[in-house]
């Protein structure tokens, strides 16, 4: 081979070398990740305009008690007004014999719920008979049917650990006390995912609750195991929507007060 023909060759591997790096990193170009690939922009998600302060109501919020009066309540029993005790912007237990729990006359599925409850400064008592009282997360009917998130002066009063402050009744045990003196208000806020259920009636997907004591993570996505029970295994009952419930518990210590409860219904 002549120099000069090996010298052609020499180019022509050369540019072939050189199309072939150029295809390949346009390909590569091509190919490549690009940031825009992974960003979505719908739905927009609606504005809400918060509150004062994480405690007040959001702007989409639904207002189940400002502490003028308990229209948005009625009996469990019976569905008539709600008898408790209103004043000075604050719902008090009324424990007289026959009054009962109360309910909301709104009924919910998913909700993310504030709450605030106060054990008062003179309670007695001790154990389950010491502030009792209790927000049913979802009432399935009269008396103490449903999902109760206890409510308890938790402030150094044993008890057994899964029916204390925060706790869903019987079922978890809360991951910290966060419990305020008595006296002082405590707060709530809670993420309940309702059960569903088939159209025969078995359960679809449990209830799951998230909830916060006194800005203190407590129950972390718990899956409830059915409905909270005084005696026996908890089991599930179909149900649509449910008015969420407060509890006049039977113990005779002083009765607890609420005040500032508002809810956002979840899709
Ligand atoms: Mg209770």
């Amino acid at each position: 081979m002549s120099h000069r023909i090996s010298h052609l060759f020499a180019l022509v591997i050369l540019t072939l070398t050189i199309v072939c790096l150029s295809v390949w990193a346009a390909a590569q170009q091509a190919t490549k990740p690009k940031p825009e690939e992974t960003e979505i922009w719908t739905p927009v998600p609606p504005v809400v305009t918060p509150g004062a302060t994480d405690a007040d109501p959001p702007s989409d919020a639904i207002i189940l008690f400002d502490g003028k009066n308990l229209d948005e309540w009625v009996s469990a029993q019976d569905h008539t007004p709600a008898r408790w005790f209103v004043s000075d912007g604050v719902m008090t237990v009324n424990k007289e014999h026959g009054v009962g729990n109360i309910e909301t006359k709104r009924r919910f599925k998913n909700y993310q719920l504030h709450i605030e409850w106060r054990v008062p400064p003179d309670i007695t008592g001790s154990g389950q008979a010491r502030g009792n009282s209790g927000v049913f997360l979802a009432s399935t009917g009269p008396g103490d049917d449903g999902y109760e998130l206890q409510v308890l002066d938790s402030y150094q009063n044993e008890t057994y650990v899964n029916g204390m402050a925060g706790s869903l009744y019987k079922q978890s045990i809360p991951l910290a006390n966060a419990a305020r003196k008595p006296g002082e208000w405590q707060t709530y806020n809670v993420i309940w995912t309702a059960p569903t259920f088939d159209a025969d009636g078995s359960l679809k997907t449990p209830a799951y609750a998230t909830v916060f004591w006194d800005g203190v993570l407590v129950e972390n996505h718990f899956q409830l195991k059915g409905q909270t029970l005084y005696i026996g295994k908890p089991f599930y009952k179909a149900y649509y929507d449910a008015p969420i419930k407060l509890q006049a518990h039977g113990d005779p210590s002083q009765a607890i007060s609420f005040r500032n409860i508002w809810v956002r219904e979840l899709p």
